[in-house]
């Protein structure tokens, strides 16, 4: 990180975000002092030989910052009083993008990586990954980080011709004040973290940080298919210096780049051109996917992309792991991971693309269970319950379909093959558990990969390939 250079910097919230930022900070030259409520946060620190200083007695007059951990509350319910001693102070409030932006404003401008923001209610993992792909595909020097895998002072330092994709929360964009991407992506926003944001206003405030810095040679790309974008655009248009792109998944746009029926047009010149049509692309299929499409799309395009580049990275994009993936097959049986669904909702999503399935989940359920999915019970040829919830789930699905007590995702998997390798017709093993996965596992990521090793084991018994 530059430009603290033989400052003091104060760094609350010691996670994987704030010792980032503390070794960053200490490479380029600044003197960071760290601390966290909790004890055994700080021991990794001390480990590192870091400053570790109790920032409630500490003089803040002498810090040249505050960085502070998405985590901890800027604002609501109320803010940290760190965040309070920092006002006092005089203190300017950020966060690790805000570091980044800060590096890279320093660097001459003949030096300075190109960088691409994506934010949203839903989809930003998707879109930050399929930009990233299409990028690296054209041949292009990538690098995707952020709220998705690595964060970004973790990402290799910025160089000239390289670009950087940085996937953005609302939290992460609350930290933020001079951020001035070359394209900035807003996909959607719904109701969603509201209690942290006080209220929508908060939420939407949070979300339009990613073009309050931009200027007119920057782009912003935002969804028009929700009330609160559509919004942002119009007062956008009228008072914002940057290059705007509207984007929809359900409706022609007069200047815009939009999909109907999954079919992906570019309709910001007077004649609209037909882009791809998404329907043959196997990880760009559903409306949702459509709408990440059309935000790809626009921001390569304005990246200088050519379209036949771009359509070429869409036909190849592998998709995103534990997010409806189709991980393998044995045989006639397709097995598809979607660890990622923690939730009745998110399963919901990829239960409604298969006419029948073989269903495996559980593990610890959200409020309220699967009783929200009873419609789609009858699409399940057979579920395999494992984890907390397995009782719980089979109570539900009741009648509905037949119930197997798996317990361990393992046993379900080879439970699951046995069963539709019988039929001998193209059979499709779900796992999309809908329920978080911590009763078993560490994270949504571990429950994905152990499905995928389970399938790979089970495939290396029955066929003797890997
Ligand atoms: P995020 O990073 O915003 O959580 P992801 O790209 O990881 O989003 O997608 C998570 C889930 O949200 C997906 O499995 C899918 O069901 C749903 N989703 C993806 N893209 C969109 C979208 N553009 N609009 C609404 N829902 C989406």
């Amino acid at each position: 990180v530059k430009g603290f250079e033989g400052k003091q910097v104060a760094i609350f919230g010691l996670g994987r975000s704030g010792l980032s930022a503390a070794r960053a900070l200490k490479a380029g030259g600044a003197l960071p002092i760290l601390w966290d409520d909790k004890p055994s946060n700080l021991l990794p620190a001390t480990k590192e030989g870091f400053t570790v200083e109790n920032l409630k007695t500490a003089d803040w007059s002498q810090f040249a910052a505050l960085v502070l951990s998405p985590g901890v509350p800027l604002t609501h319910p109320t803010p940290h009083w760190t965040v309070d001693m920092a006002h006092a102070a005089h203190v300017p409030v950020m966060g690790d993008i805000e570091l980044f932006a800060r590096t890279l404003a320093c660097l001459p401008a003949h030096k300075r990586p190109r960088t691409v923001a994506i934010t949203g209610t839903n989809g930003k993992s998707t879109t930050t990954a399929l930009i990233g792909h299409i990028l690296k595909s054209a041949g292009k020097d990538v690098h995707v980080g952020g709220n998705i895998g690595v964060g970004v002072l973790d990402l290799p330092d910025m160089h000239a011709g390289a670009i950087y994709v940085i996937e953005t929360s609302s939290y992460q964009l609350d930290l933020t004040l001079s951020f001035s991407p070359d394209v900035s992506v807003l996909m959607n926003i719904t109701p969603d973290h509201l209690d942290r944001h006080g209220g929508m206003e908060g939420y939407i405030k949070a979300k339009r940080r990613i073009f309050m810095a931009q200027g007119s040679k920057q782009t912003a790309v935002i969804g028009a298919d929700d009330d609160y974008t559509s919004a942002i655009i119009s007062d956008m248009r009228v008072n914002s210096p940057v290059k705007l792109v509207s984007i929809s998944a359900r409706r022609t746009l007069g200047h815009g780049v939009y999909a109907l029926n999954g079919v992906l047009y570019d309709g910001t010149n007077v004649r609209a051109r037909q882009v791809i049509d998404l329907k043959a692309v196997r990880t760009l299929t559903g409306r949702h996917n459509w709408q990440n499409a059309a935000a790809a799309y626009s921001a390569c395009k304005a990246l200088g992309l050519e379209m036949d580049e771009i359509v070429t990275g869409m036909r190849t994009f592998p998709g995103l792991a534990h997010r409806m993936q189709e991980i393998g097959r044995i045989g006639h049986v397709r097995f598809i991971n979607d660890s990622k669904a923690t939730n009745a909702d998110a399963a919901r999503q990829a239960m409604s693309s298969f006419d029948k399935f073989y269903w495996i989940a559980g593990g610890v359920a959200k409020a309220g269970g699967i009783e929200d999915l009873r419609d789609l019970f009858p699409r399940i040829k057979h579920a395999y319950l494992i984890g907390e919830a397995a009782e719980l789930f089979e109570v539900t699905i009741g009648k509905s379909a037949p119930c197997t007590q798996s317990r361990l995702l393992f046993t379900a998997v080879a439970q699951a093959y046995t069963e539709a390798e019988k039929t001998g017709r193209e059979e499709i093993v779900l796992f999309s558990p809908a329920c978080a996965s911590f009763d078993q596992f560490t994270d949504f990521e571990a429950r994905g990969d152990a499905f995928r090793d389970a399938v790979s084991e089970i495939k290396l018994g029955v066929t003797g390939e890997k």
